[in-house]
């Protein structure tokens, strides 16, 4: 028996509470759909069902021989018999080891395509979900179910159907021949077997609950780690002082992890000596008793037939054992499939409408008629929103913050759709259009501006993955760029950092328009940053902008007065409402919100900026 097997699988043979709590209901349809995954590949799953009957019985075969080396070959005086049983035997453990290795490509090759498949599937679907499935749900939620739960799938594969097959066919083919030699033997045997498998198991379960905390315990350090080795966690840790009392939390986690794990060890070695002293007592009871049959009985039975029963008893501990944790670990997948198709089942809010038109040219003019929208039942954002924007033209979207500025942008390229009234693009409804199109043909330089970790390069070539030399630094001359890249040493080779953070907002800002500029959108939206960039810096995006928004149809959402003089038009938004229009003029004679919002945020603005 191989000890050291069942000291790993042991963990796995318990459920925790959250696990009992959240027992999934396991329904025909549920196991239909598993095996839905499992059906293209039937033919392999033949050939593995045949190669796990002939192993597990081939398997056995030896611990039979051996009667028949000791009976014939060694008390019979049998040269050639013992050698040719011996061949025999070693012949039937290799040919049981080959297929072995055969039944294992082939489980890993089974699992690998359903889990590919499984991947490919999910990573497609989630592409599809709304940008509100992933505000609203936790990145590291989503990212566990396309890892784990799916590689889970393939652990279920390739151990949980193969454990269940070749344990139980083991099991009654060794039970069978037992009681076929003697079924005095074979029934102490039965007997023996629950002596060894309760102190496992409770052994076991002491492990487990060890391994469980001192997991939690780095889990706990993990996140000390992240949360204060980080960029930002160190800045909040330097300025606020913090750095005793993180030493501190970090020293006491690592403190209880060193214990746990000497506990953990020595619960090891207890189980080792517990299982080894078990596991002898079954043979020597099985030899006493044999012993006694043989010789005081004078029953019909030969040293070889005992040991061959020793040889079977120790053949039946694994696959009992592993049958007792067989019903956790089939839960525990369970729950992993019902987890991955919760995914699956969600629906796609967003997606081409059946008769989606594709035009051959879009001009970015852009209409809202009557619009109302939310992004949760209960809390309506934007109130009966209704503007033209002509091509060609522009529009500054100005208002307070949270008022529904960012909102009414995401309308236009469908990251959500608006509960009522219609949205057009150009002549059509944007439901109605193809997304691929309406995508293309929108740029958003956002506030939030996100850059790959990788080169300058590689972050404009996203945009358009054809664009020639010229191209790039003709881009980054009209996005007022270029002389930033000219002066890293790598020029546009140079790394961005993890997320753009080598770069300074403003660079970032620039780095964002030049992306959007060779992607050529007709309508291109601009989403100001709020946050104060140095006036060389907003100098620089300003001198970027102006022309660029002369020469195509563009939104402005803007915090700045250059930017909305720039503008053919000014919308006033306030509270999800538009509640003033018109020019700058217009607007600062009619002494509304716009003028105060002129007086408190884009004059002090202005000031700021010629200081
Ligand atoms: P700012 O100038 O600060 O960027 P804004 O005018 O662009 O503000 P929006 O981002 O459009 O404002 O937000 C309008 C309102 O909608 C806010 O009250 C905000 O809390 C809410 N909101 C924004 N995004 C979501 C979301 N994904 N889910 C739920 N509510 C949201």
């Amino acid at each position: 028996m191989s000890q050291g097997m069942h000291g790993g699988r042991m963990g796995r043979g318990f459920l925790t509470e959250e696990e009992k709590n959240n027992r999934p209901k396991i329904t025909g349809a549920l196991l239909k759909r598993v095996f839905s995954y499992l059906t293209p590949y039937w033919k392999q799953l033949l050939l593995i069902l045949t190669a796990i009957a002939a192993s597990s019985l081939l398997g056995l075969y030896p611990s039979i021989l051996t009667g028949r080396i000791i009976d014939e070959g060694l008390i019979g005086r049998n040269l050639s018999k013992l050698i040719r049983l011996i061949l025999l035997s070693l012949a039937v453990t290799l040919g049981s080891n080959l297929i072995g290795v055969g039944q294992n490509y082939l489980n890993t090759w089974i699992a690998q395509h359903v889990t590919f498949d499984m991947r490919n599937k999910m990573y497609a679907h989630l592409q599809k979900m709304s940008q509100s499935f992933f505000t609203s749900n936790n990145q590291g939620d989503i990212i566990t179910r396309m890892t784990s739960d799916i590689s889970g799938v393939e652990r279920v594969i390739t151990s949980t159907f193969t454990s269940i097959l070749s344990n139980s066919i083991t099991l009654i083919a060794a039970l069978v021949i037992m009681y076929r030699q003697n079924w005095v033997l074979a029934t102490l045997g039965v007997l023996v077997v629950p002596l060894f498998v309760i102190p496992t198991r409770s052994a076991g379960k002491t492990r487990w609950n060890l391994t469980r905390e001192s997991q939690e315990c780095s889990d706990e350090i993990n996140g000390i780690l992240n949360e204060t080795l980080s960029v930002s966690g160190q800045l909040l840790v330097k300025l606020f002082g913090k750095e005793k009392y993180e030493y501190d939390r970090y020293h006491d986690a690592n403190q209880r992890v060193i214990k746990l794990n000497v506990r953990e060890s020595m619960a090891g070695r207890w189980f080792f000596m517990v299982i080894s002293t078990f596991s002898n007592i079954g043979p020597m009871l099985l030899y006493l008793v044999g012993g006694i049959l043989m010789m005081n009985y004078n029953q019909n039975i030969t040293v070889g037939d005992i040991t061959v029963m020793v040889a079977l008893l120790s053949r039946l501990y694994g696959p009992v054992n592993s049958l007792l944790n067989i019903q956790v670990e089939w839960i525990r997948s369970m729950a992993m499939f019902t987890r991955i198709f919760e995914y699956f089942d969600l629906p796609v809010e967003i997606e081409n409408a059946p008769d989606a038109v594709t035009p051959k040219h879009a001009d970015g003019s852009v209409s809202f008629d009557h619009v109302n929208f939310s992004y949760d039942p209960e809390r309506q954002i934007l109130f009966d929103i209704t503007f033209d924007l002509k091509a060609k033209h522009s529009i500054a979207i100005v208002g307070p913050s949270g008022s529904g500025k960012s909102t009414i942008i995401n309308l236009i390229p469908r990251l959500y759709d608006c509960q009522s009234g219609t949205v057009y693009f150009g002549d059509h409804d944007v439901k109605k259009l193809n997304l691929e199109f309406l995508r293309k043909s929108v740029g958003i330089v956002s506030q939030e501006t996100y850059l790959f970790n990788g080169t300058i390069r590689e972050n404009l070539l996203y945009a358009k993955p054809d664009a020639t030399e010229a191209e790039l630094i003709a881009a980054c001359k009209k996005a007022n760029i270029y002389d930033f890249v000219e002066k890293q040493e790598e020029g546009l080779d140079a790394m961005v950092g993890n997320r753009g953070l080598k770069l300074s907002g403003g660079e970032k800002q620039r780095l964002s328009i030049a992306r959007v500029l060779l992607k050529d959108p007709a309508l291109l939206i601009f989403d100001e940053a709020t946050s104060a960039l140095d006036s060389i810096s907003e100098a620089k995006i300003q001198e970027a902008i102006e022309p660029i928004i002369q020469s195509r149809t563009s939104i402005l959402i803007a915090h700045r007065l250059s930017t909305i003089l720039a503008a053919d038009e000014i919308l006033v938004l306030k509270n999800g409402r538009i509640v003033e229009r018109g020019t700058h003029s217009d607007l600062v004679k009619a002494g509304g919100t716009y003028t105060e919002l002129y007086e408190t945020q884009f004059k002090k603005a202005l000031e700021n900026a010629e200081k």
